[in-house]
């Protein structure tokens, strides 16, 4: 298997500075609040551009969104530094249908490590965008693909270092909102492949290696409840209980509340029921 390299250097060097420099620059200069507001909005808009934009939005329609809030989706997203997301979502598609087999891009059958980060180090996935032609007829997120490294660079790294220097924190800007954030961003993405198809019970569909979790929900921005999402993928919601973590779900429904979002897809209660029904069911025949 063939290791790519860049990918591996780009994810090594985030982390190393991010979580060895930086401790060791900023235990001799004090942290200023603006270092932590700008991260702590960075790491927030980011990894929420994933889970609501890239995923429920565009890999999966749960929801229709105004124009404003595609943009921020498609700017913050590509700062996370995860491709464009008509790439994501593409992938993110064959994922869904192939799971558990070869075809899954990050089947987690070949190991945790695999699943988390060794399938974007170790081989380039083949991208079927065939399964993604609803998507190709929004010019916005088409720009965004096409010309990708320009939104990630200025979304990513040049707007932080401009208001970093505006404030006259350029080094930490770098070493904080840049190198920590991209790493914290890219592994709490990650528990999405690995984590929540590893730990956790599987009370919706009991064939699937995806599982519920809250401690994966954590980790995720609310993409935890992974079972119950591969079980019903197009509802808006990962956590169906109100007291399930799932800022995802939260953030989807407040913005309907001023008519940013609308359409938000609900699976029906009795669907619910009769997964779990049929799943405990097949428990107890000892099928499974
Ligand atoms: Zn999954
Ligand atoms: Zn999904």
């Amino acid at each position: 298997m063939k290791i790519r390299w860049a990918g591996v250097l780009f994810l090594l060097s985030s982390a190393l500075v991010g979580f060895i420099v930086a401790p060791v620059y900023f235990y001799r200069h004090p942290l200023a609040a603006f270092d932590v507001a700008l991260f702590l909005l960075y790491v927030v808009a980011t990894l929420m551009a994933i889970t609501v934009g890239y995923h429920r939005l565009y890999s999966h329609a749960a929801f229709r969104a105004h124009a404003i809030v595609r943009f921020l989706c498609l700017f913050f997203g590509a700062a996370s530094f995860q491709q464009s997301a008509l790439r994501w979502a593409s992938l993110h598609r064959t994922h869904h249908r192939y799971v558990d087999t070869e075809r899954d891009p990050y089947n987690i059958k070949r190991g945790f490590f695999y699943a988390h980060v060794g399938w974007v180090i170790l081989r380039k996935p083949v991208i079927d965008y065939d399964n993604a032609l609803d998507l190709q007829k929004d010019g916005m997120l088409t720009h965004q693909h096409r010309h990708y490294q320009l939104w990630a660079l200025g979304a990513g790294v040049v707007l932080p270092l401009f208001l970093g220097a505006l404030a006259g924190r350029l080094i930490e800007t770098f070493l904080l909102t840049i190198a920590a954030r991209l790493a914290v961003v890219h592994h709490c993405t990650f528990f999405i492949n690995s984590f929540a198809h590893t730990f956790g019970t599987a009370d919706y569909d009991p064939h699937s290696s995806a599982k519920d979790n809250w401690i994966g929900a954590l980790l995720t921005n609310g993409e935890g409840y992974h079972n119950f999402h591969h079980r019903f993928p197009s509802d808006y919601r990962n956590g169906i209980r109100w007291y399930h973590w799932d800022p995802t779900k939260w953030l989807i429904r407040a913005l309907s509340w001023v008519g940013l979002t609308s359409e938000l897809r609900l699976t029906p209660a009795a669907s619910i029921e009769q997964a779990r029904a049929e799943t405990r069911a097949l428990r107890a025949s000892k099928k499974i």
